[in-house]
């Protein structure tokens, strides 16, 4: 007899279907629900929940829930949420959306190191200007955040022989990039970064860590792209950093509030480029697939996946 388990989110039913069908197309021991679907009689039994953008109080409802799998990456809303600290929260940690970011910030990195947004503006003028072409060698990007994301689009973009530097919390070792860690590490790398790309966890400590004072330290004329959470940088110090020309440009994929409201100044600015959250969106296939394994795993073994270490908050 197959378990049920529940589908809890705040997602369109449509999208709920797609994934309860992709799921239950792989999963050997388990069915996976919509929550109302479970009978209440069951509710207290129900161990685990897959879960997207869940409503705290409907995991409140499940007094037994042992542990949470999350079909997005980031968690930080879950654990912000005040939901029991003994459920363990497994995020979405699939090499499908590793390759899609590494390969988003190898293309926003080269339209950045290839002066795109100089020659959109220069169309927009109609002015034939080249300008010299600088070698990826020359270039130097870090990547701030060195975890499932961040390590693959390090090694991407030193594939494509830019000099590659990372940072992280604790000290990391790979191959062909230049690693640092800590507050230490952090002071040393801003004034060597030419492109900064940040593949953060949003948490206590890196709420705010892209403020002026650390803006200010990057080289003149220096670049950002963020990927990882919108509050990581502080956007009105991000602007005065843009308009005093301290910066060049900033590729943004996620804002403080999203979507994107239309009087945002980031909306138009010169020098911004506005993505709507779309670096590396969840592959349903990929994603149901690591999900119906990790439930099953769970159902013949009763361990659960790695988990967010509620501590460090990532
Ligand atoms: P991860 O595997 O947990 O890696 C996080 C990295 O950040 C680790 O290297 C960690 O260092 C480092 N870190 C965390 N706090 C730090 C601090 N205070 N100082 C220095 N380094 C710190 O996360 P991931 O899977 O790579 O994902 C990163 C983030 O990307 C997610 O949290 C999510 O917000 C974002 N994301 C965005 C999109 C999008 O479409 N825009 C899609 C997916 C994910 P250690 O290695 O030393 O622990």
């Amino acid at each position: 007899m197959h378990i049920e388990i529940p589908f809890i989110g705040q997602v369109e039913t449509q999208e709920q279907t797609d994934w309860i069908n992709a799921i239950n197309s792989i999963a050997k021991k388990f069915r996976l629900v919509p929550l109302d679907a479970v009978p209440a009689d069951q509710l207290p039994q129900v161990e685990i929940a897959v879960v997207a953008s869940p409503q705290p109080e409907k995991l409140m409802s499940l007094p037994n829930l042992k542990w949470i799998q999350s079909l997005w990456a980031g968690v930080e809303d879950i654990l912000s949420s005040g939901i029991d600290p003994d459920i363990s929260i497994v995020r979405l940690k699939d090499p499908q959306m590793a390759e899609s970011m590494a390969e988003a910030v190898l293309a926003w990195t080269l339209y950045l190191h290839r002066n795109m947004p100089l020659y959109k503006r220069q169309q927009t003028r109609k002015i034939w200007q080249q300008h010299s072409l600088s070698t990826p060698q020359t270039c130097n990007v870090t990547v701030f955040g060195l975890g499932k994301l961040g390590s693959r689009a390090a090694l991407r973009l030193k594939q494509n022989n830019f000099t590659v530097r990372g940072w992280s919390n604790s000290e990391k070792s790979i191959d062909g990039i230049d690693t640092c860690y800590g507050t230490d590490g952090f002071e040393s790398v801003l004034p060597v970064t030419d492109i900064a790309v940040l593949l953060l966890p949003l948490t206590e400590n890196t709420t705010g860590l892209f403020n002026k004072s650390c803006l200010l330290k990057l080289p003149t004329g220096a670049s950002m792209i963020n990927f990882s959470r919108g509050p990581i940088v502080v956007e009105t110090d991000l602007l005065d950093c843009l308009d005093s020309k301290n910066l060049d440009h900033a590729v943004l994929d996620v804002f403080n509030e999203e979507p994107l409201p239309a009087g945002n100044p980031l909306w138009s600015h010169p020098d911004i480029t506005v993505l709507p959250h779309i670096s590396a969106p969840t592959t349903l296939s990929s994603a149901a697939a690591i999900t119906a394994e990790n439930i099953d795993n769970y159902l013949n073994s009763k361990t659960i996946p790695a988990s967010v270490d509620r501590s460090r908050g990532y």
